[in-house]
């Protein structure tokens, strides 16, 4: 194990001020993530600063119908939070198809966003090259064992695909994420805060150095309350996505008023179905020919790699399904 120190800042600010000074450091909420990848030496941090004494793991549920989630919320306690289950269903149901119990436990909302791709060259590192690990060192995916990776925006240097189920069901409702650094605090509107691989694989989203997850927000949505998330996977648990769909409808009778659809396991950042939500308003939740037919129409750019062809259908069959299952609750 690569040996580090390790503080306990009681104040945002220090531990803002330390992460921001020191290159060599990193935050360690649940350690669920960033402790295996340090013996996977993927990443080797020399101070680790445990955040779990800063107050951040509040779980509001507002007025206005919004909902504010601390980054140091466990997922089990927002999973069983009755409002979330309540208000946002897709959210509670991509947190408990994630994982396992004893993870959830430890396991925080700030860290479950910011957890890295499952790519098995980038965690177990033998020598092969690996852009996301190596920067400038190539690609072993690209050509070689790809059947858990994208169909969607990736490039020559990474085709990963983003694990966190959580981070999908943001995506839908379009979430905000609130960080915190030494100028003051900036919102990121969850669309903004994955990016896709490019020429820079190695990071993963628009974090900086310095800047601290404290809460993420969930606005009212008009179709949160009839939410779904569906997970398809090798096994039936304890195991990522191939394919996943957080689905949210409103609906006038079984007619699609708005829908909301995004895809986790198909790109480096949780993939919206835009063009898809546009082509779905007015469809009967019944009518599966017209339903196929729209949700098609976000797939006209999927690329697949030498493994994952089969990826391109089960994910309009999942984001089907899971876009009626929605429905059914409405
Ligand atoms: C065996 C196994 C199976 C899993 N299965 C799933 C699954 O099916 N679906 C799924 O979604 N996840 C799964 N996970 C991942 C798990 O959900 C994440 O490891 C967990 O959510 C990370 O949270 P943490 O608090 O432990 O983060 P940590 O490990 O403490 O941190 C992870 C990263 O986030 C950073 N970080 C943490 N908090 C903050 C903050 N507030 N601000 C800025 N940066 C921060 C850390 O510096 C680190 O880089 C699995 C994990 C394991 C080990
Ligand atoms: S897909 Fe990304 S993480 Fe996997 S080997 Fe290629 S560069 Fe590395």
């Amino acid at each position: 194990m690569h040996p580090f120190t390790l503080s306990r800042p009681v104040d945002a600010r220090d531990a803002i001020a330390v992460h921001s000074g020191d290159p060599q450091s990193a935050f360690i909420a649940g350690g669920t993530d960033l402790i295996g990848l340090m013996k996977d030496r993927a990443t080797l941090p020399a101070h680790l600063l445990d955040i779990n004494a800063l107050p951040m793991a509040s779980i509001d549920a507002r007025p206005d119908g919004s909902l504010q989630i601390g980054a140091l919320a466990r997922m089990s306690d927002v999973a069983a939070h009755p409002s979330v289950r309540e208000r946002c269903p897709v959210i509670a149901e991509s947190l408990l198809f994630a994982a396992s119990g004893q993870l959830r436990n430890m396991a925080s909302i700030g860290g479950n966003i910011m957890q890295r791709t499952r790519c098995a060259y980038f965690r177990d590192y033998d020598g092969l090259p690996c852009n996301k690990r190596a920067p400038g060192s190539g690609c072993s995916a690209l050509r070689g064992l790809n059947r858990g990776h994208a169909i969607f925006g990736w490039s020559e240097s990474c085709v990963a695909t983003h694990p966190s189920d959580l981070a999908v069901a943001l995506a839908a409702l379009d979430a905000i994420v609130h960080v915190r650094n030494g100028a003051g605090d900036r919102a990121i509107p969850f669309a903004d805060f994955h990016r896709l691989p490019g020429d820079t694989p190695e990071n993963d989203n628009v974090l900086e150095r310095g800047e601290l997850i404290v809460a993420l927000e969930v606005p009212p949505r008009t179709e949160s309350r009839a939410s779904h998330y569906l997970k398809v996977r090798d096994r039936q648990s304890y195991e990522f996505a191939l394919v996943s769909t957080a689905a949210a409808v409103a609906t006038d009778g079984r007619a699609i008023r708005s829908a909301r659809l995004a895809m986790g396991g198909v790109a480096h950042r949780p993939w919206r179905l835009a063009a898809a939500e546009a082509a779905l308003r007015g469809l009967s939740l019944d009518d599966d020919a017209r339903l196929k037919t729209a949700i098609a129409q976000s797939f006209k750019d999927a690329r697949s790699l030498t493994h994952n062809a089969f990826k391109i259908e089960l994910a309009q069959r999942c984001a089907l399904r899971a876009l009626q299952t929605a429905g059914a609750r409405a």
